[in-house]
């Protein structure tokens, strides 16, 4: 086979260990021979070199005695949470990942490390090809007996109305018993993993004087042993002067590749960045001068801003875990994500800071480095991508929230516009936060002599997204801005070296031209002429293509490598 080549005698051994089909113990040597080629994808080092491992690390000095002592605990619960994420994700991948650190072998060592970057032999970067062997990962992962298909299980719920709660639910796991399905709850399935994770947070509750964090913790421990998390999730929101934090539990759904039911255990333990965070506030302050600024009439920004008071929290990552921390790093996150606490509480947004700028060097330095005049790369800074990507959040608040249709009805934007909002909206958030840039540099937030670092960090940004492709909502959003700020002469490229360069005669005046662009889409709900925009701007040309075809070499993110010592 063209992409395989047979590999060592312990890499063979995994194999049988993953395919199930095969793993028969009692077997001779001879009918050992008779077994499919096992095998190892002959490009693992260049799937690997796509991670660039790096150190996540925090000052020591932040902390005082006791916020030191509870870091300690937080990070040894969230340690647990990687062996029952193991299990949800691939669960023959402990077996597999022992079989290989007995090996010295230099490939199975890659094939080790990539293993425990993506939580099993499959590259989560590349639609979850399997690396190790052929057998495909189980659409359910972890979740479902491995042959279940979605129509026996809507099938099964079909004929037994009374389970369809437990099994649709978040937090069960589906079984085979006896010739019936079952749900398991993840308080019994897990617990031998969860009960010594839950006397961690208890001792970490112990040991902090904020009431708040004491709370949370104590709430956090006992909601993971009985399964739900209701009111631990309301105390999180409700952290209050407190610098360490944890997240830990059962959350996102996207590991259930069958139903997207199921939710992954996840932990990232951060400290608050106090100074950071008052800056922000500072923006949240203008947000309603923004909303007035903004370049069209007032029926396309009639969104209510005042509302907008759930907290953004800017952190140093300590310690991440389970879901967190395989494949692609998260630079920030807004949680919970259960509808009955955002109704209550609302959400909190948490942006990783160390994280984004382990980002940036590793990957939007070496792009910009690449792709821009020597003049311009100089201008690309970590301080405008952070505000850019802290704008771009707000900035999702600005704009229309409703309108009328032409028949008088009233709706929403998202569902006007429905399968195509979601790229209108993420390219609005980037755009209105990059328009408002000079607003909040006159009122003394952004040092003033950062406009044109803005507008060339807004560049180089671009390429990284369109390096990920324009199939989903953010590469074809960034496309679409783009194309229209080459269109109006914001970018220049030099085909001779194949570089890029903002006008910073016309950038301003394209920019705004383009928040209203979008505004006005927004506003409008009309999906004929939003399909007609994407038509005229939803396409890469030949020149972008080849500039990105340059940048594969370049890590696509980073490995993060924690320092903290228990
Ligand atoms: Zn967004």
């Amino acid at each position: 086979m063209k992409h395989f080549k047979s590999h060592s005698a312990v890499i063979a051994a995994l194999i049988l260990t993953l395919a199930f089909a095969f793993a028969c113990r009692t077997k001779k040597a001879k009918e050992e021979e008779a077994m499919p080629k096992l095998s190892l994808l002959p490009d693992i080092q260049q799937r690997l070199a796509k991670y660039s491992p790096t150190e996540i690390g925090f000052d020591a000095s932040l902390l005082a005695g006791e916020d030191r002592q509870v870091l300690k605990k937080l990070v040894s619960a969230a340690q647990r949470i990687d062996e029952i994420f193991w299990k949800q994700s691939c669960p023959q991948g402990p077996a597999l990942k022992k079989e290989l650190e007995k090996s010295s072998g230099l490939e199975d060592k890659d094939a080790l490390h990539f293993l425990r970057i993506n939580f099993g032999p499959f590259d989560r970067q590349d639609e979850n090809k399997p690396f190790i062997g052929t057998t495909p990962k189980p659409a359910g992962a972890g979740f479902y007996p491995p042959d279940l298909t979605k129509e026996e299980f809507a099938a099964w719920i079909a004929g037994h109305p009374d389970v369809k709660e437990e099994f649709e639910s978040p937090f069960t796991v589906i079984k085979r018993e006896g010739g019936k399905l079952v749900a398991i709850p993840y308080n019994v399935e897990y617990r031998d993993d969860l009960s010594p994770l839950a006397r961690d947070l208890e001792e970490a509750a112990g040991l902090t004087s904020n009431p708040t964090l004491k709370k949370y913790l104590t709430g956090r421990a006992a909601d993971l042993l009985n399964n739900d998390y209701y009111q631990s999730d309301c105390d999180w929101i409700d952290l209050k002067d407190n610098l360490v934090e944890i997240v830990i539990g059962p959350y996102e759904v996207y590991e259930d590749g069958l139903n997207g039911l199921k939710a992954s255990y996840e932990s990232y333990v951060y400290i608050n960045d106090v100074a950071e965070m008052k800056k922000i506030r500072g923006y949240l302050d203008y947000l309603d001068e923004m909303q007035k600024n903004l370049p069209v009439k007032h029926q396309y920004k009639d969104q209510k801003v005042a509302g907008l008071a759930s907290p953004l929290n800017v952190v140093f990552e300590v310690f991440t875990a389970g879901d967190a921390k395989a494949g692609i790093q998260t630079s920030a996150f807004v949680l919970p994500n259960d509808e009955r606490v955002r109704e209550k509480k609302g959400t909190k947004k948490v942006f990783l800071k160390n994280v984004m700028e382990a980002k940036f060097n590793k990957s939007l330095i070496p792009i910009s480095e690449r792709i821009l005049t020597a003049e311009d790369r100089r201008l690309v800074s970590f301080a405008a991508y952070f505000n850019e990507t802290v704008l771009h959040e707000i900035c999702h608040a600005l704009g229309p929230g409703s309108l009328s249709l032409p028949d008088g009805t009233r709706t929403t934007v998202n569902k006007a516009l429905r399968d195509l909002y979601s790229p209108i909206e993420e390219a609005k958030a980037d755009i209105v936060g990059l328009y408002n840039i000079p607003l909040l540099m006159k009122k003394g937030w952004i040092p003033a002599d950062m406009e044109n670092e803005a507008y060339t960090t807004y560049l180089a940004g671009i390429f990284r997204a369109l390096r990920f492709g324009a199939a989903e909502a953010h590469g074809l959003g960034t496309l679409l801005q783009y194309n229209f700020l080459r269109e109006k002469g914001a970018f220049l490229y030099d085909p001779q070296t194949m570089k890029f360069r903002v006008n910073f005669k016309s950038v301003k005046e394209a920019v705004k031209e383009l928040a209203r662009a979008f505004l006005m889409l927004e506003g409008n709900g009309d999906y004929a002429e939003v399909k007609q925009f994407i038509g005229r701007y939803g396409k890469m040309d030949e020149d972008t293509q080849r500039v990105i075809s340059r940048l594969q070499d370049i890590p696509v993110d980073i490995e993060p490598i924690f320092t903290i010592k228990l």
